[in-house]
């Protein structure tokens, strides 16, 4: 059922919104989707401001209400991530190694959550989403928070996805639809 409503493709997120603030985790739960899984980098928190804010707080009150498990998932190895994540409350797995499904495995086992209950939310659709969707997991795409602090090698990755976001978005227009509409079905 939720499968139907929450098809998963290899690439292909199930939403594209501007920021995680804007995703409606609402129409999500009511959704069937029971966790949600966070790229940090550029989703929760650019490269040069690593400080906790009121929306992160907010954000994670707002999941802990609706009776959603939270968990962060990166590629990142520095301390000052992990730092954030114990800000945020929210237990994180570092060093993911993204898109290997190692690291999502660890994730939905660690939430205890079956991957098509569970949401990745991130900005890349070659680490964050194409991961998620090997290992079944419905995906939103965000746009990243902030792209003049990147490592050079994330520049180049941003590049072919700019190209592959549009191309799935002339594709798929159903993608446009805000997110309530999409699980309405
Ligand atoms: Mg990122």
């Amino acid at each position: 059922m939720i499968s139907r409503l929450l098809p998963t493709h290899k690439f292909i997120p199930h939403a594209v919104v501007k920021t995680v603030q804007a995703i409606d985790f609402d129409a999500l739960k009511k959704a069937g989707i029971q966790g949600v899984v966070f790229d940090v980098d550029n989703t929760l928190i650019p490269y040069d401001d690593r400080a906790v804010k009121p929306w992160h707080e907010q954000l994670f009150k707002t999941l802990n209400d609706l009776g959603m498990v939270t968990m962060m998932l990166t590629n990142n190895h520095h301390r000052d991530v992990k730092t954030f994540a114990e800000g945020c409350g929210v237990p994180v797995i570092m060093a993911a190694n993204k898109p290997l499904k190692r690291g999502y495995k660890k994730a939905l086992k660690a939430l205890g959550l079956p991957a098509f209950k569970t949401m990745m939310v991130g900005d890349q659709f070659m680490t964050d989403l194409y991961g998620a969707s090997k290992v079944g997991m419905p995906t939103i795409l965000v746009n990243p928070i902030k792209r003049k602090s990147e490592k050079w090698y994330t520049k180049i990755l941003r590049k072919l996805e700019s190209d592959m976001k549009q191309k799935v978005i002339a594709k798929h227009p159903e993608l446009r639809v805000p997110l309530e509409e999409i699980h309405r079905g």
